[in-house]
């Protein structure tokens, strides 16, 4: 069985175990020591906010330490390139913050993906599929609230972290537009921030497809992420063979593994890049 065929059945039978995950079932629990693998054989597909990088009150003022961007280079010279990063964010903010358009990368959830060397994937929608939401989103409670629209133009995304008390206009806000979307569409939970997007992109939909291609194609997928939406990533990696890394606060999570921390996932970085 082909890589491509696994991540067509297996691992989008695991993705949809992950999606069944409950954001509201993410409690306390114990986690488990991951070991650091080896680098001749392995893929590794990091998640930047809360894993590579701590929080910050509003996602333009995230900080990415001194260290990081050689750490990465040299990873990804250490895999052979193997190395992704997977982000809700826009690949073009992901390059403003690292520098590093030579990496391969995941943009907003997998709407984005680029595979050096290729021209970008983008994932495309229906154009005036989110018309209602965004005008119901501009005269809803929730915006005078707090809540701060972000368009990425495939998705919306209703972010709360400047107002965590905002969270449940949020909510209501997010179940209106996906209403308003209709079929074809799903709400994914983050950290502060709520989604509205097509069901067909997702963390591991974009991890099982960079898995198809070289140099990532026959190493074994390792997917560090802190949120809910890396729950899909985490199952792909799994049933491909690898392994899931859940960051942070121990919690119910189908990943096999957990570090820590930004901190505890620096450590392993570099001890994973022999420094
Ligand atoms: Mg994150």
């Amino acid at each position: 069985m082909g890589n491509r065929s696994q991540a067509g059945g297996r691992g989008a039978a695991a993705i949809a175990a992950a999606k069944a995950l409950s954001a509201s079932r993410l409690i306390p629990g114990l986690g488990s020591p991951t070991p650091v693998p080896g680098t001749a054989e392995t893929a590794l597909f990091l998640d930047l906010d809360g894993t590579l990088l701590e929080f910050a009150p509003t996602p333009d003022a995230v900080q990415v330490d001194a260290k990081l961007p050689a750490l990465l280079l040299k990873l990804h010279a250490a895999l052979n390139g193997a190395v992704a990063l997977v982000s809700g964010r826009p690949l073009a903010a992901i390059d403003a913050l690292f520098g590093l358009p030579q990496l391969a990368a995941v943009g907003q959830h997998g709407a984005e993906i680029r595979i050096p060397g290729e021209p970008v994937q983008r994932a495309t929608i229906e154009p005036h599929a989110l018309d209602g939401a965004r005008t119901l989103a501009r005269t809803h409670p929730a915006i005078a609230n707090g809540v701060r629209i972000e368009d990425k133009g495939v998705a919306l995304a209703f972010h709360y972290r400047e107002m965590p008390g905002a969270e449940p206009l949020a909510r209501e806000l997010a179940a209106d537009a996906l209403q308003s979307a209709g079929a074809g569409f799903e709400l994914l939970r983050g950290n502060c921030v709520i989604e509205l997007k097509s069901a067909r992109i997702d963390k591991g939909r974009a991890l099982g497809a960079l898995m198809e291609r070289p140099p990532f194609r026959g190493r074994t997928p390792w997917m560090l992420g802190d949120d809910y939406t890396d729950e899909p990533a985490f199952a792909m990696a799994q049933a491909l063979g690898g392994t899931g890394v859940i960051v942070g606060p121990a919690r119910v999570s189908v990943a096999h593994g957990a570090l820590a921390d930004v901190a505890a996932v620096h450590a392993w970085l570099e001890r994973f890049a022999g420094i």
